[in-house]
């Protein structure tokens, strides 16, 4: 039975702090809907990011074959002991999530397969991203809430790409599966919230084989806001301009173009362009 936040942090006299994006899930309609969406087995291992009061972390144990919840707060550790005393699917690890390889917690627990469940703490949510895709190890799928612009970006398409939505999208398939309101959540935030799941791919799908130099271009041509593609690569990537127009001309891009404009084929298509001009700036 999930206790409500509210009562359970009261009793342990325990107040939220802002800084670590502490808002609980109060409903269990919706703590529910994280777990359907996951669609999590009996045989499945989730890492949970972020167990707070514990109210998902219950869901979560119910389904899964294991949980293994990362949680930064001290203060919520005891808590979180006295709730799980009995369930031994759940291990709760004290720390920062940032400063464990997820590889080397699963492989702590004998694990080779897992997925990431949570209601993250927002303010960390591209570090969070970036320390799950950068693994050695990746999750299978990871289902979260988000701030709901964040979840947004995440399924931009051309003509509203940014940085994030590049990342996301070359390292998954991304959904936003619901919204979630902000009464939902104890204390109540002041952003809206939607549930997304990226269901992570085989690097051997990824868009392209190289992600060190693809990520080093989109991350130049997303460098330089307001600025015209062929001046952000050149510029970023310290090249010859003419090296930049010829490689836009090649993959049949206007030389005026907007890194927000790119596909994800384009920015493969101009990895692969521009390959030799970064490799020789380089030596
Ligand atoms: N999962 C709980 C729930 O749904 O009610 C709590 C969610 S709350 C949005 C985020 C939780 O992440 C808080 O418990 C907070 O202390 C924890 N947290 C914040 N930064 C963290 C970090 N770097 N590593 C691990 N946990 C963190």
């Amino acid at each position: 039975m999930i206790q409500k936040p509210s009562e359970l942090l009261k009793k342990f006299d325990f107040y939220p702090k802002k800084s670590l994006g502490q808002n609980f899930l109060y409903d269990s309609v919706w703590i529910n809907r994280i777990v359907t969406a996951a669609e999590i087995s009996g045989a499945d291992v989730v890492l949970e990011i972020g167990p707070g009061s514990g109210s998902l972390t219950t869901a979560l144990s119910s389904v899964a074959r294991k949980v293994i919840a990362v949680e930064i707060d001290n203060r919520l550790i005891p808590i979180l002991n006295d709730v799980f005393s009995e369930n031994r699917n759940v291990t709760i690890v004290s720390g920062d999530i940032l400063d464990y390889e997820p590889h080397k917690l699963m492989t702590q627990y004998d694990v080779s397969n897992f997925m990431v469940v949570a209601n993250i703490p927002y303010y960390i949510t591209g570090q969070i991203i970036r320390h799950l895709f950068q693994s050695s190890m990746l999750p299978r799928s990871i289902t979260m809430s988000v701030q709901k612009e964040v979840a947004e970006r995440m399924i931009a398409t051309p003509g509203q790409m940014n940085l994030l939505a590049v990342s996301a999208q070359f390292y998954s398939d991304v959904k936003i599966v619901d919204y979630i309101p902000a009464g939902a959540f104890y204390p109540v935030p002041a952003v809206d919230s939607a549930l997304v799941r990226l269901d992570v791919f085989d690097p051997a799908n990824h868009v392209h084989a190289d992600s060190s130099l693809f990520f080093q271009i989109v991350r130049a041509g997303f460098g330089q806001k307001r600025k015209q593609l062929q001046n952000a690569l050149s510029n970023g990537l310290r090249i010859n301009k003419e090296h930049t127009l010829n490689a836009l001309a090649n993959i049949g891009l206007d030389s005026r173009c907007r890194a927000q404009a790119l596909t994800m084929q384009d920015w493969a298509d101009l990895t692969d362009m521009l390959r030799d001009a970064v490799t020789t700036e380089k030596n």
